[in-house]
């Protein structure tokens, strides 16, 4: 039997290992051991993912959380480094590109421990963001890359990465086997559109440190969602760290803000919205997975397909980019029926890989 330790610790990480440890429990010859850095630990950050989602309960939790980049890395590390030299795991599977991805990563490399990393190969260039150096640095310390797409290829073929010893297998997005997974019992499950007496809407959010961290960023995100609220109500299931910021700074926001939902929810809100509108990297592929266009409130996006496909517009925090954006989609109609992401097989082929890896 091969022993796999899953390292997650942030909200996008336990949606995409929910749809890979469903695929690993189908296999006795695979036990997946997971670890929670304890990154996100709110009830609607990170409880309510595991309750909804069935994920397995994480059999340690390092509580690590409110620090800074560096102080949070470094615990992680620590506290990681002890339990994988308790478990001596096989693999070590990591997901995207948080700190506790960075930290997991690095903690096995150490320890000659294989490491697999999920969702890698995208790149922004934007080297000022935390997730971005996350990424890179995980990736060069891995020993299998799952990569969700063809750029991705592209970015590990420009760094060199063909003269290196990396497994580099293309398998999909695993967050689109969970969206079609969900989706199929989120109607029964969540009675969001009633609660908030929902018909025409947008859906947004915002949480990105380069949308948060610059006052007047976020002052002119706010300004152009209020103004699209003007036309069509918004709605927005605000991340703790923008609301903070919000309140520290009086700034006064219009538009419908609830606090943070589970995925079932977000599912039905994704179903029924007329567009989306974030700085997410997950929810700009799960606008695609709903057939809704997206305006990515971002100066660049990892997700490049939905540009050049025409599904996503990126508008950065420019006023009037974010209007005419909202203007072109308003009564656009695209075909959505183009397999960008893997149809919902990418955590089967993780599995496969790992199986015989
Ligand atoms: N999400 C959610 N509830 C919310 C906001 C987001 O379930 O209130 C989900 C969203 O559908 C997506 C994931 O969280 O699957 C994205 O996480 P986030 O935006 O925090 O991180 P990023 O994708 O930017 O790394």
């Amino acid at each position: 039997m091969k022993k796999i330790v899953t390292i997650i610790g942030a909200r996008p990480q336990f949606i995409k290992a929910a749809a890979v440890s469903r695929e690993l429990k189908k296999h006795l010859a695979l036990n997946e051991i997971i670890i929670h850095t304890g990154q996100h630990f709110d009830d609607n950050m990170s409880e309510i993912f595991f309750r909804e989602m069935e994920i397995p309960k994480p059999a340690y939790n390092l509580n690590i959380n409110g620090l800074s980049h560096g102080a949070m890395t470094g615990q992680m590390l620590e506290g990681i480094e002890k339990i994988l030299l308790e478990e001596k795991p096989d693999w070590v599977m990591v997901y995207g590109d948080t700190n506790s991805t960075l930290a997991g990563a690095l903690a096995a490399s150490k320890l000659h421990i294989k490491v697999a990393h999920v969702e890698a190969g995208l790149r922004s260039f934007n080297y000022k963001m935390p997730e971005e150096i996350n990424r890179i640095l995980t990736d060069r310390m891995s020993t299998i890359l799952f990569v969700p797409t063809d750029t991705a290829i592209k970015n590990l073929e420009a760094e060199g990465f063909k003269n290196y010893p990396t497994q580099i297998v293309k398998n999909g997005d695993v967050m689109q086997d969970a969206a079609l997974y969900y989706a199929k019992t989120s109607e029964q499950q969540s009675k969001i559109i009633s609660y908030l007496n929902l018909k025409k809407f947008v859906l947004a959010t915002l949480h990105r440190e380069e949308n948060t961290n610059d006052i007047n960023v976020l002052q002119r995100l706010i300004n152009a969602l209020n103004k699209i609220n003007a036309e069509i109500p918004v709605v927005v299931p605000l991340h703790p760290r923008t609301k903070k910021i919000l309140a520290q700074h009086n700034l006064q926001a219009e538009f419908k803000i609830t606090d943070p939902v589970g995925y079932f929810d977000m599912i039905e809100l994704l179903k029924h919205c007329s567009l989306v509108m974030t700085d997410s990297g997950g929810l700009q592929k799960e606008a695609f997975f709903f057939q809704k266009h997206c305006i990515t409130l971002r100066e660049q996006t990892e997700w490049v397909e939905l540009v050049e496909k025409g599904f996503a517009l990126v508008a950065g925090s420019d006023e009037l980019k974010i209007q005419n954006a909202f203007e072109y989609f308003r009564n656009k109609k695209s075909d959505f029926n183009i397999n960008l992401y893997g149809n919902g097989k990418a955590s089967a082929v993780i599995v496969e890989t790992l199986l015989t890896a």
